[in-house]
């Protein structure tokens, strides 16, 4: 039997879960601003996964995954704890923005301070009270506003145990992402503490296909860290690792017209679509630069030169991504397009 669970001075017994609202700071109309988390305690020891939303505050996904996750999790059966926090930028949440309202990305912000700007004190509170208290981080993400992603992890593999979360979690394709500057990932990482991100589906959406792998993901995670009991192993296609990615830009601005989807391999010199004038006197194809698996795409017709189309994912072995794309889809079994 485990000890008592202490988060920001509550404390959860041992075999039993508990909802906590966090106060993280008030609104200009002095109205308490709270952050909700979720404690599940397990009545064995074992790891203690932070699982978390919304850094984005409109990255909604990740909520429905998070809250999908705790009604399939039994405190009297759970290993270790989960530490749920569906929606981290509670203030990008309200205002439906992938921002604070000092239009900062909080995932920029972070490890934070007491003293700094509303982002910073912000993250300084979440890595403190909650950061600190986990062995393991799977942090849910979505395309911005108008991209959506292909279910993906990005991680840093160089850590045994992080590409062991990402390899178990089972989305088709894994990016070995470097570390970016401010992200919750770089200070995680910092205090050795593994992290996987999962990115998938669009900003301001529920999406059937990313919200289920998403689920299926974290309990597939949660099993091969020992903190659920594994039930009969059902293979899954094996993720590949992406070799890099790069974003392919319109050359012209106009009306888009993509006829490539999430998951599709395209070919060095395919033509993925056109771009055109609003009569459409004028159109220009969009041709391949590099062969490739798409991962990400605008799905808002109206493109000035320069913005990102497509987000392709590079492979040494491209005919096993592909097989692996399909596969996935194939598994989840979702009667509507990838996304
Ligand atoms: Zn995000």
């Amino acid at each position: 039997m485990t000890a008592t669970f202490e988060l920001a001075g509550q404390h959860v017994p041992a075999g039993r879960r508990q909802t906590m609202q966090l106060a993280l700071a008030q609104l200009y109309t002095q109205s308490p601003l709270t952050v909700p988390v979720e404690v599940v305690h397990g009545k064995q020891p074992g790891p203690v996964l932070l699982l978390c939303a919304a850094i984005h505050g409109d990255e909604l996904n990740g909520i429905e995954v998070v809250n999908q996750v705790l009604a399939r999790v039994n405190p009297a059966r759970l290993r270790g704890t989960l530490i749920a926090v569906p929606v981290v930028n509670v203030f990008g949440f309200i205002h439906k923005s992938r921002y604070l309202p000092d239009r900062r990305d909080l995932n920029r912000c972070f490890p934070g301070s007491e003293k700094g700007s509303l982002g910073a004190r912000v993250a300084h509170f979440f890595v403190n009270e909650i950061v600190s208290k986990c062995s393991h981080i799977i942090d849910l993400h979505t395309g911005a506003i108008h991209r959506a992603n292909l279910p993906q992890i990005r991680a840093q593999l160089d850590c045994p145990v992080t590409r062991q979360m990402a390899e178990n979690f089972g989305a088709p394709i894994i990016l070995d992402a470097s570390i970016r500057d401010g992200s919750l990932r770089a200070v995680a990482e910092a205090k050795g503490v593994p992290v996987i991100l999962y990115e998938a589906g669009e900003a301001l959406r529920f999406d059937a296909l990313p919200i289920k792998a998403g689920v299926r993901g974290v309990l597939r995670v949660m099993r091969s860290l020992g903190m659920l009991k594994s039930t009969t192993a059902k293979s899954v296609a094996e993720p590949i690792i992406a070799r890099a990615s790069t974003w392919i830009r319109a050359e012209h601005d106009g009306l888009l017209h993509l006829r490539v989807r999430l998951g599709d391999r395209i070919r060095k010199g395919d033509c993925l679509g056109t771009i055109s004038a609003p009569l459409g006197t004028e159109v220009r194809d969009i041709i391949a630069p590099r062969s490739g698996i798409v991962i990400g795409s605008l799905t808002m017709p109206l493109v000035n030169e320069g913005d990102a189309i497509c987000h392709i994912a590079l492979f040494d072995e491209i005919k096993q991504a592909e097989l692996s794309v399909e596969r996935f889809v194939d598994e989840l079994d979702i009667q509507q397009p990838a996304i």
